[in-house]
């Protein structure tokens, strides 16, 4: 009984060659995706764009937007808000700012422990971002 399942799986295979082309929109969505996997852990818009027209992809910047915000949209990235524009990630699920109230300055906080949120969230976290706001060691030396 295996073989006529076999067989039959092979002649799927062999017609989806046939089936319609894949629209131009659903291969470039494709190739984003393999782009986005030689990104660093943290990515913008911008950074993707020249990733992908690095690799011969001739896309605009709104097309890159449309695309990531879908992704994010789906879960599949995480987006975040930093130095006034999107950054988005596949693997990070937190990202954090201190910010000083004197000097301006904002600092990156590294947050890897959930901890303290699952025991606040009553549900499934996706990921977060959090805004310190204080006085910096510097400033506050001075
Ligand atoms: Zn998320
Ligand atoms: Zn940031
Ligand atoms: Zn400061």
């Amino acid at each position: 009984m295996v073989r006529p399942y076999l067989n039959i799986l092979m002649i799927m295979i062999i017609n989806s060659e046939y089936m319609p082309k894949k629209s131009r929109k659903t291969r470039q969505k494709e190739q984003l995706e393999k782009n986005i996997s030689n990104m660093a852990d943290l990515f913008s818009a911008d950074e993707l764009l020249a990733e992908a027209r690095k690799n011969g992809l001739g896309v605009g910047i709104a097309t890159i937007y449309r695309f990531l915000k879908g992704l994010s949209t789906e879960h599949k990235l995480h987006r975040y808000r930093c130095n006034n524009r999107n950054v988005y990630s596949k693997s990070i699920r937190g990202h954090g700012h201190f910010t000083c109230q004197k000097c301006g300055k904002t600092h990156h906080l590294k947050i890897t422990d959930l901890g303290f949120l699952s025991k606040l969230v009553n549900g499934k976290i996706c990921h977060f971002q959090i805004d310190v706001v204080g006085l910096c060691k510097k400033c506050s030396e001075s």
